[in-house]
């Protein structure tokens, strides 16, 4: 679940003010806008990496607006997945150890049945031992992917899931998305400005929520 009141973002003297959002556990939306319009601020401000410079901001049951730093790293590790525009995955270690760092960030032992279930679910298994560098912009894509999701998140922010991917990668990307907001009942946020994105989401059946920016 994702409430806003009032949120305001600022890079130093410039100021970003966004739309209320109320959007149940569950629900999908899509962050529609330019580039330019404040889509990844606003995704920073609900994963707890930016701090608001005024408003209300309760992400997962929680008051995220002035958490401290260690607080907002937890919060995040626990409850959001993230799939930023910039994959951030580590070169130096192969996938698998990729998905470690996930449960390593939220505090918890290294589980490799869940990490291995993930990367099947994801048919990924046969690019385990791989380092990032030695994947496709599609399997890096979905190795991400598979990271963000490891610890069925309550919130998925996904950020231009679909820049630079082919037409069937990003059907993939967006199926994904989609099965794992159903599985673990979790909010689904999609940032994008992506013809293709707007066109499946406005498919009767898919209600989805919407905020333009
Ligand atoms: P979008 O994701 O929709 O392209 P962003 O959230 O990245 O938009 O950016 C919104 C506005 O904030 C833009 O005007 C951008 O230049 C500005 N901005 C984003 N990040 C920073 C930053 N780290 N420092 C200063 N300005 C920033
Ligand atoms: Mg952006």
């Amino acid at each position: 679940m994702i409430q806003t009141r009032g949120l305001v973002a600022n890079y130093g003297t410039t100021q970003i003010a966004f739309a209320d959002v109320d959007w149940q556990q569950g629900t999908l939306a899509l962050l529609r806008g330019p580039s330019g319009s404040g889509k990844s601020t606003w995704l920073a401000l609900a994963a707890a990496l930016k701090s608001p410079h005024s408003g209300e901001l309760r992400v997962a049951g929680v008051d995220i607006s002035k958490l401290r730093p260690a607080e907002a790293d937890r919060f995040r590790a626990q409850n959001v997945a993230l799939l930023p525009q910039a994959l951030q995955l580590v070169d130096a270690l192969n996938v698998a150890d990729n998905l470690g760092l996930a449960q390593w960030a939220a505090g918890q032992p290294r589980d490799n049945a869940a990490i291995a279930e993930r990367l099947s679910q994801l048919g990924l298994s046969d690019l385990a031992k791989r380092l990032p560098h030695e994947l496709s912009g599609g399997q890096a894509q979905r190795v991400a992917l598979a990271r963000a999701l490891l610890l069925k998140p309550k919130v998925i922010l996904a950020d231009e899931p679909t820049a630079s991917l082919d037409d069937a990668a990003a059907q993939a990307a967006i199926d994904a998305l989609l099965q794992a907001a159903e599985t673990s009942s979790a909010t689904l946020v999609i940032a994008t400005h992506d013809r293709r994105v707007n066109e499946q989401f406005s498919a009767p059946g898919l209600a989805a929520q919407e905020m333009r920016l």
